[in-house]
């Protein structure tokens, strides 16, 4: 037979094969990407559709993350990024949006409305740049308990413009122990305004919550957690201390990414809040951060970035934040190398997370 006549053969039998969709070999893949203490996790289905929550930074960082989500998206073998969701209008979420498009075409963004928090260049994006980069494709805006169609997944909005789910999710309901001790905490305009987004592929279950704030924690998780419990709790407001309530101990995570920066998030507070989660097996981070000191990190096995000028030791105590405004000395800059964490979850609810700097992974196996 000629090469093209079995050529022909080999494509019509990858063509009929049928979608098994409980083959054990299929993964949901999820890159979680370092853009410095901003957002950019990309979800990609066995069926290949690909789901990206965020863009990362806005200024000066916009083309390095960029490249950096676009490095991730080659590395899962994707030619494009189907549905774009934009948790809220701020420069750390949306900011990388116009340079990623200019290098991965992008089908649908979602969105949870207009800004809501004076800023200038916000509106100037919205008004200016954000109808041209979706004038090719398709734009929406998300409202709570909309569906996303990814084939073999279930991918179901739990939060926008401030409303939540009013009704539980298939495996929530059940009452927060949590809720008693609830204290509200600080916000801003936009954080509560965070598209939420839950995604399950068979029995494995995630969910990510953009930087929903203390109060829309309560709002989803209390008296009962309508979200139900998650394997894998993704985000975490980059682990600062205006979200990461004891609420969110409801969801049980068995693993939680939090995507902190140098020095964003992870101080003692939180750290002690998400590492006494009931049933929590790791806590894994995008950063080493400098307010976490010795006392209150992860290992760092479970941390996938280090500094441009990575220290030579860590501080047992944690750094107090600086204050914010100008006079604020700069966080250390990590413009070099950046690495991502890899969840690949199976159809049975197992699950496998690899930090890429060194390669350390770990499985964890089906419950
Ligand atoms: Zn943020
Ligand atoms: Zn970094």
């Amino acid at each position: 037979m000629r090469p093209w006549i079995l050529s022909l053969i080999a494509v019509a039998l990858l063509v009929s094969s049928p979608y098994a969709q409980n083959d054990s070999s299929r993964t949901l893949d999820i890159y979680v990407v370092d853009v410095e203490g901003g957002n950019a996790t990309l979800f990609v289905a066995p069926s290949g559709e690909s789901l990206l929550i965020d863009s990362g930074n806005a200024g000066a960082g916009a083309v390095r993350d960029a490249e950096r989500i676009v490095a991730a998206a080659k590395a899962a073998g994707l030619t494009r990024i189907d549905t774009l969701i934009t948790t809220h209008w701020h420069g750390d979420h949306y900011g990388g949006m116009a340079e990623l498009a200019a290098r991965l075409p992008i089908r649908t963004f979602i969105d949870h409305g207009p800004n809501v928090q004076p800023a200038p260049a916000t509106d100037d994006f919205l008004q200016k740049v954000y109808p041209q980069l979706y004038a090719k494709g398709q734009h929406r805006v998300a409202k709570p308990g909309d569906k996303l169609q990814m084939a073999g997944l279930n991918v179901t909005i739990v939060s926008s413009a401030g409303e939540t789910i009013k009704t539980p999710l298939a495996g929530g309901g059940t009452s927060n122990p949590a809720c008693a001790n609830f204290k509200p905490g600080d916000g801003n305009a936009e954080d509560p305004m965070s598209v939420g987004t839950y995604v399950s592929y068979g029995r494995f279950r995630t969910v990510h919550l953009g930087d929903l704030t203390k109060q829309k924690e309560f709002e989803l998780l209390c008296p009962n957690n309508r979200i139900g419990p998650v394997d894998v709790f993704l985000g975490l407001h980059h682990g600062v201390d205006s979200s990461n309530s004891e609420v969110i101990h409801g969801l049980h995570p068995r693993v939680a990414i939090m995507n902190n920066g140098t020095r964003k998030g992870a101080p003692p507070d939180v750290m002690k809040v998400v590492l006494s989660s009931p049933g929590l097996e790791d806590l894994w981070q995008m950063h080493f951060s400098q307010l976490s000191g010795q006392e209150y990190t992860v290992p760092g096995l479970f941390i996938a970035n280090l500094l441009d000028e990575p220290s030579t030791s860590m501080p047992i105590a944690p750094i107090a934040a600086p204050p914010p405004g100008a006079g604020a000395p700069p966080a250390p800059v990590h413009n070099g190398q950046a690495y991502w964490i890899k969840v690949s979850a199976k159809a049975d609810g197992s699950f496998t997370v690899t930090n890429t700097r060194n390669q350390f992974s770990k499985t964890y196996a089906v419950r």
